[in-house]
């Protein structure tokens, strides 16, 4: 179990293989990840973006997020698979949805996020550190 991660879209366009493990993972349950996730919350594993080659050309979206950072989302634009996503508050370090990837068993979530924005019948599990909103960001190393 570890790295090296390998990850590839719904219809094949987009591979990627990641070298290092994730400094963390985390559900999101914002409205945006709602929407990518069709209803759920994403899984979301940060990675330090060097460590990251990804095969394919990505589609990205993006917006400014309710904490006033820029968001872009990048995703397979032929099977619409949620790939990657980068956070200006966190320049040097990306998140893979972790659906993206072979290897989900071993990358299980240890904190939930924006359980403010979290449907009513979300079941959120007890063992996963939990914040209202978007927890606060490390001091840089
Ligand atoms: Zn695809
Ligand atoms: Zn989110």
């Amino acid at each position: 179990m570890g790295a090296p991660y390998t990850g590839r879209c719904n219809c094949g366009a987009i591979t990627a293989t990641i070298s290092s493990e994730p400094l963390w993972v985390r559900q999101c349950w914002c409205r945006q990840c709602q929407k990518s996730a069709a209803g759920s919350a994403t899984t979301n594993a940060l990675f330090m973006t060097d460590d990251i080659a990804i095969d394919g050309e990505l589609s990205w979206f993006g917006y400014t997020s309710a904490s006033g950072n820029s968001i872009e989302q990048g995703f397979c634009g032929k099977c619409g698979t949620a790939i990657t996503g980068r956070n200006s508050s966190r320049p040097k370090a990306s998140v893979i949805r972790v659906g993206f990837l072979e290897e989900s068993d071993g990358l299980a979530p240890t904190s939930a996020i924006w359980l403010d924005d979290a449907p009513a019948w979300a079941v959120i599990d007890p063992r996963l550190e939990q914040f209202p909103r978007q927890p606060p960001v490390p001091p840089k190393s």
